[in-house]
């Protein structure tokens, strides 16, 4: 029986083409073929580097067909590579189920470890780093994005989601609701590019240095959180998180008022919510 190939993860920049490692390069150049989420973007990223390896489109919508005839190709004995438009695959981009498929079917998985959003931000944001929690995209819906952030309230890990240019403004408001307006906090934009900006303070700082500037709100946006503190810290979140739900029902005072017996939170640190901010 013909030895089955290997099936490559490789990443590539996140901005800046010189974190293209020759490893990745000479990978790349190796295998039959890529898998590519956006043939042309990628198909630009290879121009660049001199690889001539053809391109495979692989999206979303058609990973679970293309995957089965990637891994058929595997198993007949060709090394191909999996890349997406920029950093890690499988990081808030397809793959997974094709790493899954080749797994499951006994091929070997490789990764050519580089660039990641949420690692390059995470090693510059000066928040706790021995522990944090990936959430990714927020929901788009505002109602969903908001009910995800109050469950994340008490968590005590650092919090890092991706954002884009459009949400940036209202995700940091809704934080601002889940967490609480003095949550320490990092905003990292444009990472390893001409505009890259790294932001700290509290959450209400990043809300006035976004809404200030025009700029802050172009490009490409890791939102770093810090946990929940075990005291005094957990207490407002929860008291925050809990007057949300109840100023649904509620007078905003009364909301604050049970909101604070609840959680525990001084009722003082309540009383900053706007009546808009539980919708
Ligand atoms: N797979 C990629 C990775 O490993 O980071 C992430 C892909 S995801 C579709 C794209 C999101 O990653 C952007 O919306 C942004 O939140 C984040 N991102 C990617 N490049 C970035 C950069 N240079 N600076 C800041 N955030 C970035």
């Amino acid at each position: 029986m013909q030895h089955p190939g290997t099936l490559f993860v490789v990443a590539t920049p996140i901005g800046n083409l010189g974190d293209m490692s020759p490893r990745a390069q000479d990978i790349l150049r190796s295998v039959a073929a890529i898998c590519a989420e956006d043939t042309r973007r990628s198909g630009q990223l290879l121009a660049h580097f001199g690889i001539a390896t053809p391109l495979l489109a692989m999206h979303e919508h058609n990973e679970d067909a293309i995957a089965q005839k990637i891994v058929a190709r595997l198993l007949a004995g060709e090394s191909l590579a999996l890349v997406s438009d920029a950093g890690t695959p499988l990081v808030s981009d397809p793959g997974f189920r094709l790493v899954r498929a080749a797994r499951a079917a006994g091929v070997k998985v490789s990764p050519v470890p580089g660039p990641s959003a949420l690692i390059a931000a995470l090693s510059v944001a000066g928040l706790p780093s021995d522990r944090f929690v990936f959430e990714g995209f927020l929901p788009a819906k505002a109602s969903a994005r908001r009910e995800r952030l109050q469950a994340l309230a008490g968590e005590p890990r650092t919090l890092i989601f991706y954002e884009s240019s459009h949400r940036i403004a209202d995700t940091l408001d809704d934080a601002v609701v889940a967490f609480g307006a003095l949550r320490p906090a990092v905003l990292a934009r444009e990472l390893t590019k001409l505009f890259e900006t790294v932001l700290d303070g509290t959450l209400a700082d990043l809300v006035t240095a976004v809404a200030g500037d025009d700029n802050q709100r172009k490009g490409e946006f890791v939102l770093l959180v810090q946990g929940a503190g075990e005291d005094a810290d957990a207490k407002v979140a929860e008291g925050h998180r809990l007057y949300a739900k109840l100023a649904e029902h509620l007078p905003p005072s009364t909301a604050a008022k049970l909101a604070a017996e609840l959680s525990g939170a001084p009722r003082k640190a309540l009383y900053g919510m706007k009546d808009g901010d539980a919708s």
